[in-house]
């Protein structure tokens, strides 16, 4: 990876599952997103089940929010994230939100806000996401979301859709 950003920032990054073992998805995924050269882990949330939005006809999904530091360019970590998401066999399909073996989301970069054609950050739908919102402060609970407010504020208004801890 040859661009850098030169400063290391704290991202979040989103992991979900709902086929092919999901649990086993995520804790691979952890290690992959371990093991990418210039990321370091900080913090990993508990893993929570929670139901599919969209198609109600799949499984429930496993979900985790990890806190890492990088000094990766947001686009550069992008393309890692995917080639990971690729990796653990995830094939990608016409219909949004359809059952996936892995799904990598970059939450947050530091305080950014970036808006690429293949990249929005924050995370569009963050703020409306329990399987988001809980994982997220369990790890950073006095975390400040650009733009949308301190996540404590954003948790209250955010029903928990039953999401349960594994
Ligand atoms: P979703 O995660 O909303 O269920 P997908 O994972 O299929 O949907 O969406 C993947 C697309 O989303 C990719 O083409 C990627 O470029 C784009 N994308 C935009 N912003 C982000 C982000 N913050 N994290 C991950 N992917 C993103
Ligand atoms: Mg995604």
């Amino acid at each position: 990876m040859e661009s850098l950003a030169g400063i290391w920032v704290t991202v979040y990054i989103g992991l979900g599952s709902n086929l092919a073992d999901p649990i086993g998805q995520i804790m691979s995924a952890r290690t992959a997103i371990t093991q990418i050269d210039r990321v370091r882990e900080l913090a990993f949330s508990s893993l929570y089940h929670s139901a599919p939005m969209g198609p109600q006809d799949q499984p429930d999904y496993v979900n985790a929010v990890m806190s890492i530091t990088t000094d990766l360019l947001p686009i550069d970590l992008l393309r890692c994230l995917q080639g990971i998401e690729n990796d653990q066999g995830r094939i990608r399909k016409e219909q949004r939100w359809g059952a996936r073996t892995l799904d990598l989301d970059m939450l947050l970069y530091g305080m950014q806000c970036i808006e690429l054609p293949d990249l929005k950050v924050p995370h569009p739908g963050l703020a409306e996401r329990a399987f988001v919102l809980y994982p997220l402060s369990e790890i950073s609970p006095h975390l400040q979301v650009p733009g949308k407010g301190n996540i404590a504020d954003l948790l209250a208004s955010c029903p928990t859709n039953e999401l349960k801890k594994v």
